[in-house]
């Protein structure tokens, strides 16, 4: 994507924050109309980087400061105070950019709960046709999956053996196989969808972004970082924004939307004055529009890792010696193939983590690899394989916060996960489904030695133990402004930020309830159905 080489003028009908998910899924769809003028704005660079484009390049991403802006949790009561990463995309494409490119689109029951929860417009079957619309299936179109869409899903590259023996052995523990968590049921053991398109990954600005970017009248501006609104009266008229040292400003005509995420939404909001009274004046910010929910009811999955020796059968391992490794960057130079084109994992099941519990409410993330640190404390593969297992429809909420007025200074994020006993007791029964499968006969002749936690961790006690010093976030942070008509909410239900005009939000800060599963489709979604009511409210 070349740089576009124009000035900013002064005014557009709409100013989109953030070419993440949603803020390229909105842009892409507003200018759709040429008499629509939009100017999206984003901290980070354009996707430059290498390893934005390989998909087994997102492990060199995780701390990388130049695509990412390598965000850190306050200290963990419940972790044993550890900080968590939280990675978040800074890049055109956002966090879609360096994401685990795994497509699930979560429980209808996750949206009709939204609906019945007073947000007209956000039920399951609302919003299918978003999901269908902005599909593009391999399989082909059907009453649930879209062809011609801009996010394009498609089966996992590099099929290993582990992988097939785990869906087995899944199997044989009572689990469904599910050849699409996205169709009728998602309960049951089977591969994943992925975000990755002949052996590269898409991201939100290669599925909607890129083919917009030859209209006029979108305008993208990347390495500007916004600081903070302009309002008059009770109306968001502009904003303003750094550009290497200067500050500019720029009015939006109809809107300004932010889609900075969950994170840099809230951050955004209180920078501007937007919040609660006591957390601005802490860092010295005076009050302009009260909205006592800007912030909370933080939400993400968190997860932890069980891995399990094996021998007699195909992992990673055989393929990372160095003479491996070679020959798979080679393949992928060439003809994008081979083992380079793997995404973060390559298969997963949705299961209860009780019999009580009416519908999926855990999660596995499986990897046909699993690794230790050698004495040097390098990471090395070893043969085995890795189930990352998460609860999914956690009670415990947490917060995001201003910590300083300047805006390039990270805000304090409290997760404050494990925060209820039901989240412990949830994570726990998931941890012990995970080893009910590798305990399998169907692996008997596979099995080698529990890596982690390792055959000493039995007891609750234990086992709680392993969770809270080793579980990281599986990055999904939802909810700090969320949508809904209560005392806490931050926007309507269609997406306009309480008594303030001429502001919006869409991105994953907005959903009020985390979803069951990963959450990019659904950013997507957010930010097209965004668009059309933003069209919608035009006229
Ligand atoms: C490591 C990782 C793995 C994940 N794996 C998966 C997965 O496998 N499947 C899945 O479905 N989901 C996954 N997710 C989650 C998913 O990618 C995110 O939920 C989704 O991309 C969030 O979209 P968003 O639009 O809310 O924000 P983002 O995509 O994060 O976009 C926000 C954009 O706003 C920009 N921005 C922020 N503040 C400012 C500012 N002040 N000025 C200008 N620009 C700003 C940011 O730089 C960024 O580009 C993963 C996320 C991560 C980080």
């Amino acid at each position: 994507m070349p740089i576009d080489p124009r000035e900013p003028a002064d005014e557009y009908d709409y100013i989109v924050v953030g070419a993440g998910s949603s803020g390229c899924a909105l842009a892409a769809r507003l200018t759709r109309d040429a008499s629509r003028r939009v100017l999206l704005l984003e901290a980070g660079g354009m996707d430059r980087h290498p390893m934005i484009h390989v998909p087994l390049g997102f492990a060199f991403l995780m701390k990388n400061p130049s695509v990412n802006w390598c965000y850190r949790t306050e200290p963990e009561p419940q972790l044993h105070w550890r900080r968590i990463d939280w990675p978040r995309g800074k890049v055109v494409g956002g966090s879609s950019a360096i994401n685990g490119m795994v497509y699930i689109r979560g429980q209808r029951e996750d949206y009709d709960a939204w609906a019945a929860d007073g947000n007209p417009g956000w039920s399951f079957n609302e919003l299918l046709p978003f999901f269908i619309r902005t599909e593009h299936n391999t399989r082909g179109a059907s009453e649930l999956h879209g062809t011609g869409g801009g996010v394009w899903v498609d089966e996992v590259g590099p099929r290993l053996d582990a992988t097939d023996l785990f869906i087995q052995a899944g199997v044989s523990t009572g689990l469904a196989h599910n050849p699409d968590f996205n169709g009728p049921v998602q309960e049951g053991i089977g591969r994943f969808q992925v975000n990755v398109r002949r052996g590269v990954r898409q991201t939100a600005a290669t599925h909607f972004l890129k083919p917009a970017l030859r209209r006029a009248n979108l305008h993208l501006l990347t390495r500007a970082l916004v600081t903070g609104l302009d309002i008059e009266g009770d109306r968001v008229t502009g904003l303003r924004y750094a550009k290497g040292k200067e500050t500019r400003h720029v009015r939006a005509r109809h809107a300004v939307v932010l889609s900075g995420g969950a994170i840099n939404s809230p951050q955004i909001l209180e920078l501007s004055g937007i919040g609660r009274r006591e957390i601005l004046e802490r860092v010295g910010i005076q009050l302009r529009h009260a909205l006592p929910g800007v912030g909370e009811n933080l939400q993400d999955h968190l997860t932890v890792n069980i891995q399990q020796g094996l021998r007699h059968t195909e992992t990673f391992a055989r393929h990372t010696t160095p003479m491996a490794l070679l020959g798979n960057i080679l393949k992928w130079a060439i003809s994008r193939e081979g083992l380079l084109t793997h995404p973060a994992c390559q298969a997963g099941a949705f299961f209860r983590s009780s019999p009580e519990v009416e519908r999926p409410d855990s999660q596995i993330h499986y990897t046909p690899a699993a690794g230790r640190t050698d004495e040097r404390g390098n990471m090395v593969t070893v043969p085995g394989t890795t189930a990352t297992v998460c609860h999914l429809r956690p009670e415990s909420r947490g917060s995001v916060h201003l910590r300083s007025a300047a805006p390039d200074y990270a805000p304090a994020i409290r997760a404050n996960y494990l925060a209820t006993e039901a989240d412990r007791r949830a994570t726990i029964n998931a941890v012990r489904r995970v080893r009910e499968i590798f305990a399998s006969p169907v692996l008997d002749h596979f099995r080698d030695e529990e890596l982690r936690p390792g055959r000493f961790c039995q007891s609750d006690e234990d086992i709680l133990e392993f969770i809270r010093r080793e579980a990281q976030s599986v990055y999904h942070p939802v909810g700090t402004c969320a949508m809904g008509s209560g005392e806490d909410a931050v926007v309507d239900h269609r997406l306009r930020v309480h008594g303030l005009e001429g502001l919006r939000i869409a991105d994953a800060s907005v959903i009020p309830r985390i979803i069951s599963g990963n959450t990019h489709a659904l950013c997507c979604v957010i930010g097209e159905k965004a668009a059309d009511m933003l069209v919608e409210d035009e006229r």
